[in-house]
């Protein structure tokens, strides 16, 4: 049988909570949500509403305080092998080259990696990185860092890819270029993606979905289609449409006192009574 090339995932009303002591805390509190195989998928809500813990729990690396989470027909109760994982910090080895860092979980799980060296080549010259094969990770800038992670990620061909802020830590100009390289890499084989970011534009410019979640405890307050043609180009981000979507994310965290607008006010003078 052959895998799947993409996986549905399904959480139903799922509560994680995390005790210490006496104090207990809801980091997700009753989420429901439904990702359709092959559909890019964003996250999008501020710090500390659940968004890591939601992907751990989907990757099976921290279970469910109740409800569950499926993906395909089965639920998740132990780490996930068909889901690769792209963290804020690429986890590179130093000791390997690129080319071996990309080939780590083939050869982890003890496959033949010269099966894998094809397509591993293949993904890095997609991302300009192929003359960079035998280098090692400490040689490379930030933004190539991340290109290896998220290719060693995709060099298995799972049906599932989790993100989580995966281009935090990199400067503008490379951001561009990392959105341009991730939606070429994921248009070849369309996994389903969750991608957590803070970034509402990049999650328009990403996804066929961007869900919003709510603050502490995280739920899921809206889920909007993104319809927009694909391949975008940069420029679309210009579009009417394409504004008008981040527009409607927007003023959802200014509902929920996520962004404020300051008070422009001139101070009373000192010693005036208001
Ligand atoms: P986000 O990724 O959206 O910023 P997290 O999922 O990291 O949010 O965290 C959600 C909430 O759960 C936060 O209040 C955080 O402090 C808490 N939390 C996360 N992981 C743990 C843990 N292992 N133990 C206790 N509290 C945790
Ligand atoms: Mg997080």
């Amino acid at each position: 049988m052959t895998a799947p090339r993409s996986a549905e995932i399904h959480c139903d009303r799922v509560t994680k909570t995390f005790r210490s002591g006496a104090r207990t805390l809801d980091a997700v509190s009753s989420l429901s949500l439904d990702i359709k195989p092959g559909t890019f998928l964003s996250l999008v809500g501020p710090s500390g509403c659940g968004k890591s813990t939601l992907l751990l729990m989907i990757a099976g690396l921290t279970g469910c305080s109740s409800g569950s989470i499926s993906v395909g027909d089965e639920v998740v109760r132990a780490p996930r092998r068909d889901a690769g994982i792209v963290f804020q910090r690429d986890s590179l080895l130093e000791w390997r080259t690129v080319l071996d860092n990309v080939l780590l979980i083939p050869d982890l799980r003890g496959l033949r990696t010269s099966e894998y060296v094809g397509r591993a080549r293949e993904l890095l010259e997609q991302v300009g990185l192929l003359q960079y094969q035998h280098l090692y990770p400490s040689q490379l800038s930030g933004g190539m860092r991340q290109r290896v992670s998220i290719v060693r990620a995709l060099v298995l061909e799972q049906p599932i890819l989790l993100m989580d802020e995966p281009f935090a830590a990199l400067d503008a100009l490379t951001r561009e270029q990392m959105i341009l390289d991730l939606q070429a890499l994921w248009w070849r084989t369309r996994p389903t993606v969750v991608f957590v970011t803070h970034d509402i534009g990049e999650a328009v410019f990403l996804s066929d979905q961007v869900a919003v979640m709510t603050p502490h405890p995280g739920r899921i307050q809206s889920v909007e289609d993104i319809g927009l043609a694909r391949p975008r180009r940069l420029g679309i981000r210009q579009s009417a449409e394409f504004v008008a979507h981040e527009r409607k994310i927007y003023e959802m965290f200014t509902r929920f006192g996520i962004i404020r607008e300051p008070d422009y006010a001139p101070l009373a003078p000192a010693g005036a009574v208001r």
